[in-house]
């Protein structure tokens, strides 16, 4: 019988696991703690319970981890990880220590099938989606390399992939991070942002358990949006903001927009009125993102001067409006710079590995 991944189950779905193999529902709580909390995944090392538990536990289930590949540190903080996935792919995670909280930057998928125009993610194409498991790593793993797991930290799926063309690993990961024997994190800590796939966003409307939402417009109108998101084709602009519209919002918080500002093609005072006219009526904050330029996207970042102008019109029409701070650019870690190519291995790498 090959082993069981233990990562990739909810503790519901553990508590299965074990019942069948014959041990107690309820130790699934205390393999969450070890795991999620402690960051124990040796089964040898969690003694609360028996020599005989621990048996039974090693023979039916495996703990693996995703190898650290290469970890940069940008002048401003931010730090973006290179781990390595089981078949041997890689992702990029990012963390942020002070937007003003700490903050994990995940992954939902290799590569990504949106073709947005102006992301990089985007020329690779969708390679595969991430397991649960996959997904919750990023956090474990960073977490414990960086010594956070006791502190309070935010999670915003913004890193590779659109994390609605991956739902149901996308949500099962969402159930694994707030599980309250497990990191616990609040699911208001946890933004997931999404190109706008509609009937993705009906079924999150639906969930109990449910992160803040955020929404990549980029384009006021459905032309414009159409040659910047191709997805636009299928769900047009009027369509996601009336799937907002109808979206379940907890008390004080509201959707967050992004809008990513590229200069002389959504960035001028017509568009700015425009976004306001979108989301009047809507319990809404705006998130401008200057593009973060990348080589091979063939787009401008406005200049600050045009950026301010177009903050200002928003704000003057009563929209709550925040200009994304680029994090980590000299790493690449900043937004919509995240790409795998093959790893190529540094030239002392290739030293190290010959003795
Ligand atoms: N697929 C999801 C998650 C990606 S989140 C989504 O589209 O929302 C990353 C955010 O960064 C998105 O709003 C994305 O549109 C934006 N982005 C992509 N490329 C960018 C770039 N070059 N500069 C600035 N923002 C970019």
């Amino acid at each position: 019988m090959p082993l069981v991944e233990l990562t990739e189950l909810t503790r519901a779905e553990l508590e299965d696991a074990l019942s069948e193999a014959g041990l107690e529902r309820y130790r699934a709580r205390q393999v969450f703690q070890w795991v999620y909390r402690r960051g124990v995944t040796n089964f040898d090392l969690m003694t609360d319970l028996s020599a005989a538990h621990r048996h039974a536990l090693a023979g039916q289930f495996r703990v693996t981890s995703l190898p650290i590949a290469r970890r940069d540190e940008s002048e401003d903080g931010t730090q973006k990880f290179l781990l390595t996935l089981q078949d041997g792919r890689h992702i990029e995670s990012v963390f942020i220590p002070d937007t003003p909280n700490q903050t994990f930057c995940v992954s939902t998928q290799v590569g990504c099938a949106m073709g947005c125009a102006f992301c990089l993610t985007a020329t690779m194409g969708l390679v595969r989606n991430l397991t649960p498991g996959e997904i919750v790593g990023q956090v474990r793993v960073l977490a414990e390399a960086l010594d956070v797991r006791e502190a309070r930290f935010n999670i915003v799926f913004m890193g590779m992939g659109e994390p609605l063309h991956n739902y149901d690993s996308t949500m099962a990961a969402v159930r694994i991070l707030t599980d309250t024997h497990g990191l616990a994190v609040h699911p208001r800590r946890i933004t997931l942002s999404t190109v706008g796939l509609v009937p993705a966003i009906e079924r999150l409307a639906n969930e109990p358990v449910m992160p803040n939402l955020a929404v990549s417009l980029h384009a006021t109108t459905d032309e414009q949006r159409a040659a910047l998101v191709p997805v636009n084709k299928k769900y047009g602009i009027k369509q996601i903001i009336d799937a907002c519209r109808s979206f379940p919002l907890a008390k004080r918080s509201r959707i967050t927009f992004e809008y990513v500002l590229l200069a002389g093609v959504n960035d001028s005072p017509e568009d700015a009125r425009r976004l306001a006219g979108l989301v009047r009526g809507l319990r809404a904050k705006v998130n401008l993102i200057p593009l973060n330029p990348a080589a091979g996207i063939p787009f401008e970042r406005p200049s600050d001067g045009r950026i301010d102008d177009f903050g200002r019109i928003l704000a003057d029409h009563d929209v709550v409006v925040s200009v994304r701070k680029s994090r980590g650019r000299d790493i690449r870690a900043a937004c919509g710079q995240l790409a795998v190519e093959g790893l190529k291995k540094s030239a002392a790498q290739r030293l190290a590995d010959a003795f």
